[in-house]
């Protein structure tokens, strides 16, 4: 809209037909209960309005992220109104929240990008002027950017940004990757976060950091006596995580090709695990090395997420199975200090590891085989989510896994 406009559209923001909610990523829509009916309020969240004026080849990105809002409510379909769900939920049975952060991941494609050897010096300053550009746009978009690196992948990069708290985690990361985008594109690249670019390269994880804070904003994740330095209610919670984290892989890695990348030896994650530093586990503890700041700086990472999710999926279903956890008082599962995938079957069935699913059709059914995690979500949102991913599950029966990676590669 005309920046003029902008203040006239604060409370009632703009219309948007529902149905597109069941917009495939490609050019599809699936089966969906709205049809041409229905409209919600894109309506525009105080706070999140991003302003970067840095290139003199381009207008300055400038955009503001919405709520879908019906009859003065968040949609029921709304993602972020499904996190600020879970956040209340957490906060009412707790009297916490929780901060986070996500890693992002993401390949650079265009401009005749050689084979540069990964993680090295020249992998970052060949595009510095992107990184330049990148950086400036970060700090602009006031995301809290902590770092921009190369990773172990072939032109593969990495952002990292500060914790937020609450729904402003899921901001920054939506806000994040869009900045990226763009600063990519103003450099003549493409940044592409798909879960696994080809069937062979590594993959691009979302990894999301986390700890649980009081109202206070202090950080009530850790307890020194504790095993793993887990606080009670962190054991509690990382407990509910990883017991459910099978019934809510289609929900934090939702692709068909999310399922190329998750699985033993990726550095992603192929069982529902806990360990100190491990990073095969679902969750992996991470203290700090600054013994000032051991309490305050103490978090966790929930390591199976990919960028095909929404942030705002990731972060619910994160606290809805943590908030599970905490009501029927889990116990910490097993502290690994190896690769689960090194144990005997036999062991691992000893120390309650479970294997993830190993396809988006078996994560969906175990999803939709939990009462649990279905009673988290209203019954619309879930049937249309489902109809969704089944249909792009359809529509990559018969491709070979090249060609998948290739569409994902392209749509994300
Ligand atoms: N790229 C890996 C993934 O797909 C993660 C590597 C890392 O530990 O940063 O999750
Ligand atoms: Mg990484």
């Amino acid at each position: 809209m005309p920046l003029a406009a902008f203040e006239s559209r604060r409370d009632y923001g703009l219309g948007w037909a529902v149905a597109g909610q069941a917009l495939t990523p490609f050019e599809d829509i699936a089966d969906n209960p709205w049809g041409p009916m229905t409209e919600v309020r894109q309506t525009p969240v105080a706070g999140t309005e991003t302003r970067i004026a840095i290139w003199d080849d381009a207008p300055a990105f400038h955009f503001a992220l919405c709520d879908s809002m019906l009859d003065g409510k968040n949609w029921e379909c709304c993602l972020r109104g499904f996190f600020k769900k879970a956040l209340a939920a957490l906060e009412a049975e707790t009297g916490l929240t929780i901060a986070s952060a996500f890693e992002h991941e993401f390949l650079l494609s265009g401009n005749d990008l050689p084979w540069i050897v990964p993680f090295s010096v020249e992998q970052i300053r060949y595009v510095a002027p992107f990184t330049a550009d990148l950086t400036r746009a970060l700090i602009a978009a006031d995301v809290g950017v902590e770092t921009v690196e190369p990773e172990y992948g072939v032109t593969q990069y990495e952002v990292s940004c500060a914790p937020a708290v609450g729904l402003a985690g899921a901001d920054r990361a939506a806000i994040t990757r869009e900045v990226i985008r763009e600063a990519a594109r103003r450099r003549g690249f493409r940044a592409s976060f798909t879960p696994k670019p080809t069937p062979t390269s590594v993959g691009n994880g979302a990894h999301v950091h986390f700890s649980l804070v009081d109202r206070k904003g202090a950080n009530r994740t850790y307890d020194a006596a504790q095993p793993g330095g887990l606080s009670k209610v962190a054991q509690q919670f990382a407990a509910g995580v990883v017991a459910h984290m099978p019934e809510i892989c289609a929900l934090v890695a939702p692709s068909p090709v999310s399922y190329l990348r998750l699985g033993p030896h990726h550095w992603s994650c192929g069982y529902a695990a806990f360990g100190v530093q491990n990073r095969e586990a679902t969750i992996r503890a991470c203290p700090s090395p600054n013994p000032k700041k051991r309490a305050e700086a103490f978090n966790l990472e929930l390591r199976p997420p990919d960028a095909t999710a929404s942030p705002y999926m990731v972060l619910a279903a994160l606290v809805f199975a943590g908030l599970e956890g905490i009501k029927r008082e889990m116990p910490l599962p097993a502290m690994l200090d190896r690769d689960p995938a090194d144990y005997s079957e036999a062991e691992r069935r000893k120390l309650g590891i479970r294997a993830l699913p190993s396809s988006l059709g078996e994560a969906l059914d175990l999803m939709l085989a939990s009462k649990i995690v279905c009673g988290w979500m209203p019954d619309t949102l879930r049937e249309s989510y489902v109809a969704v991913k089944r249909k792009e599950i359809a529509m990559f029966a018969g491709a070979t896994p090249e060609a998948m990676c290739k569409r994902y590669h392209d749509a994300y």
